[in-house]
């Protein structure tokens, strides 16, 4: 059983509410416990360098990842030893195993993480819709897989953000997620409490979402998805130009 010592669920904001005045914050990080080349320590030097208030180490999970509970501790210590200089947060990326919800992390994982991203990285058997791979199908009924399992994470699962949306879609076929799907996620984001990630790795293409962002204001959550630290901070770049934009 895992003490969470001094723990606080970060809070999140609207999107309008950030880009005019909320503090900075990169959510999704990942260091070189799991696929980052960065440590925790080098991330934690290079916020503060970067002046950035608050970050959160999100790393890729599996129920059978051994190391969960030496990363919360580890975690747990860094924050303390830096807690007069910067909020530290510990949580984690799942992707979703099906469309009724389930996250590929334990229970307990998803009880302790202050952060839960819940990912579409793979597609179940369910979405494949007749064919043999998620490489295989063409790009509608890709998009209305990533879509459903995206639901799915709003709608059935633990996630408190959904790690970029559209993602898959967006890096396989290099353009945008079809705009009625993305606009349906953020309008249900608001009604379930899940917040919408600003992923800067995935999103690019800042005009295709501001407006929608801006009219439909979810709660949002910054992620450079960073695996290494140059990448830290990187959100911040890409919603500076969103506001820009507006
Ligand atoms: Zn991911
Ligand atoms: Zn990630």
């Amino acid at each position: 059983m895992i003490m969470n010592s001094g723990s606080t669920k970060p809070v999140f904001f609207r999107f309008n509410d950030v880009l005019k005045d909320r503090p900075d914050r990169d959510f999704h990080i990942h260091t070189n416990i799991t696929d980052g080349s960065s440590s925790l320590e080098e991330y934690i030097e290079k916020a503060l360098s970067l002046h950035l208030p608050e970050i959160a180490f999100t790393e890729h999970v599996r129920r059978s990842s051994p190391w969960y509970h030496s990363f919360v501790e580890r975690v747990e210590q860094l924050r303390e030893s830096y807690k007069n200089k910067i909020r530290i947060f510990h949580g984690i990326e799942a992707k979703i195993l099906n469309l009724q919800g389930d996250l590929d992390a334990t229970d307990e994982m998803l009880d302790t993480a202050e952060l839960i991203l819940g990912s579409v990285h793979r597609f179940p058997d369910s979405c494949l819709q007749g064919f043999r791979t998620m490489d295989a199908l063409p790009p509608s009924a890709f998009a209305d897989s990533e879509f459903r399992l995206s639901l799915a994470i709003i709608k059935e699962s633990r996630a408190t953000v959904l790690a970029h949306p559209g993602g898959m879609y967006i890096r396989k076929f290099n353009e945008p997620f079809p705009r009625n799907y993305l606009e349906n996620l953020i309008d249900l984001a608001s009604k379930y409490d899940t917040a919408i990630e600003i992923n800067s790795k995935y999103s690019k293409d800042v005009l295709f979402d501001v407006g929608m962002f801006s009219r439909l204001n979810p709660c949002i959550s910054p992620g450079s998805d960073a695996h290494t630290i140059e990448d830290l901070g990187s959100v911040l770049q890409f919603m500076r130009s969103m506001q820009q934009r507006l």
